[in-house]
């Protein structure tokens, strides 16, 4: 589909006693599948001796019942999913990463994407690092390994090393005995903590990841805050908190968090149904029926239907087995792909004019196809609602938009647009609306900058997805040159 990637999702518990921790993981990653479908991986700390899996698929196809058990219990552990927006998708970017260091071990989960790390690893490098991996994860802890040498605890290397860090990370880090949460200054990634009822804490990208096991969430970790948890209690370090303005990624409202999740004290799900609300105010129609396209769509459909009176259908039913890795028969066209994944309600959309609700358009490839099945499926007229103001420039911080000649709206007018995906009528939703989603008077706190091209942090000079791997290459070639 016509979809942005979804980034990376990170999980950790501890606990006072040796339990199924993998276990708990596994629950809290398949409750985070939808922002990594990738790779997975889990390290569980028994006492200090790490046991760690990871692989590339899906967390249920990965983490099989023996995998599982041959994790063993422990009274630490940590896992990510991941989708890949620095370095190579595989095995060898899977996460978490497990390194040794001169104090011991460390374990290491990264949501997000570094802006300086190309610099980083340079530098790193010059000084004899040598990188197993492509992904800024590993420059991350190398970064913090690197200070755990002067420090007197792992808490303090990760407090010193977020000096050096730029741009978005949420972070979960385990040692031999401490699990640590840490939020860039921005709070550009979600990262949130609860406690189940036996006492365990467990720290996710979403709150749903908290829900999958029993946790009930306690609060967000702050922009610039490391949040340690170890045997003595809960300890909250907050040099870096206050240092920047929030600049939280609106995105993750509009399509990348599930909507039963609840981020820096907002219900997804009701920031979905506010861009419904404003789309119906802003990009009113004649219609009979108001259908969201799914997953995400669909809430703001209700919202639009909501505010509009016209009622809420269900148009398309979605094929659910359907995975990141589905491979389409022979060359199936755009046309019979989405045909495979998405179908109509013919009784829903009939003879009637439709408003059909979307979160996003991306190269605008998908648009077109679904708006024919709906034709074919009997409507009338087909006017579409986008809950997202149309995308111009690239994500530097953790989504795969690294080029602008993805974009549709970079070299259309919205009419233009309209025309190309054959739709009645075309509406998106404003910038002065998107920061509204969440409230009316709280709307200083997010990034758009892939609406709005305003960055909050300074762009880097090389963000493609793979420029670890092109490095490599460009080096071996000049090396090769000076041959
Ligand atoms: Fe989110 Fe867009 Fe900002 Fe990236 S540029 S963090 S996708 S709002």
């Amino acid at each position: 589909m016509d979809k942005l990637r979804e980034e990376c999702g990170v999980f950790g518990v501890f606990s006072d006693k040796t339990e199924d921790l993998a276990r708990s993981c596994y629950y809290g990653l398949y409750a985070l599948q939808h922002r990594g479908q990738e790779s997975c991986g889990i390290v569980v700390n028994d006492d200090g001796v790490f046991h760690d899996y990871k692989d590339v698929g899906l967390v249920n196809d990965v983490f099989t019942h023996d995998v599982l058990k041959s994790l063993g219990a422990g009274n630490i552990a940590v896992g990510h999913v991941r989708y890949g927006t620095t370095g190579a998708g595989g095995r060898l970017n899977a996460q978490p990463i497990v390194v040794n260091h001169v104090k011991g071990r460390m374990a290491l989960a990264h949501n997000g994407n570094l802006t300086n790390s190309y610099e980083l690893r340079e530098e790193l490098e010059m000084n004899g690092s040598i990188f197993h991996t492509t992904s800024d994860t590993e420059v991350i802890s190398y970064i913090i390994t690197k200070e755990r040498i002067s420090s007197p605890s792992i808490e303090e290397a990760v407090n010193r090393a977020m000096h050096r860090l730029k741009g978005a990370y949420s972070l979960v880090i385990m040692s031999p005995s401490k699990l640590i949460a840490a939020r860039d200054e921005h709070g550009f990634r979600p990262l949130c903590y609860g406690r189940t009822g036996n006492g365990d804490y467990v720290v996710a990208s979403e709150s749903c990841a908290l829900d999958s096991v029993g946790a009930t969430f306690i609060r967000d970790i702050e922009p610039g805050e490391i949040l340690v948890f170890a045997r003595d209690g809960i300890r909250s370090i907050r040099d870096h908190c206050g240092k920047e303005k929030q600049t939280m990624c609106v995105f993750e409202y509009i399509y990348f968090a599930r909507p039963d999740s609840v981020i820096d004290g907002y219900s997804v799900h009701n920031a979905r149904l506010r861009a419904g609300k404003f789309l119906a105010q802003t990009h009113p129609v004649e219609a009979d029926v108001v259908i969201g396209v799914p997953d995400s769509g669909l809430d703001a459909a209700l919202g639009y239907a909501q505010e509009s009176g016209i009622p809420y259908g269900i148009g398309f039913i979605k094929n659910k087995y359907i995975g990141r890795t589905f491979i389409s028969p022979g060359q199936a066209n755009r046309e019979d792909k989405v045909k495979i994944k998405l179908n109509t309600i013919s009784e829903t959309v009939k003879g009637k004019r439709v408003v059909m609700v979307d979160d996003s358009i991306v190269r605008g490839t998908t648009c077109g196809p679904i708006i024919r099945l709906l034709r074919e499926a009997g409507a009338k007229e087909v006017h579409m609602r986008v809950s997202a103001p149309p995308f111009t420039d690239p994500c530097y911080y953790g989504v795969d938009i690294d080029s602008k000649d993805r974009l549709i709206a970079n070299h259309h007018t919205i009419d233009e647009i309209r025309q190309i995906i054959g739709a009645d009528s075309l509406g998106y939703l404003t910038l002065e609306d998107v920061v509204r989603l969440t409230a009316d008077d709280d709307t200083d706190r997010f990034c758009t900058a892939c609406f709005s091209g305003k960055y909050p942090t300074q762009v880097p000079t090389n963000m493609r997805k793979n420029r670890f791997e092109g490095k490599i290459s460009e080096r071996s070639e000049r090396e090769e040159e000076k041959e």
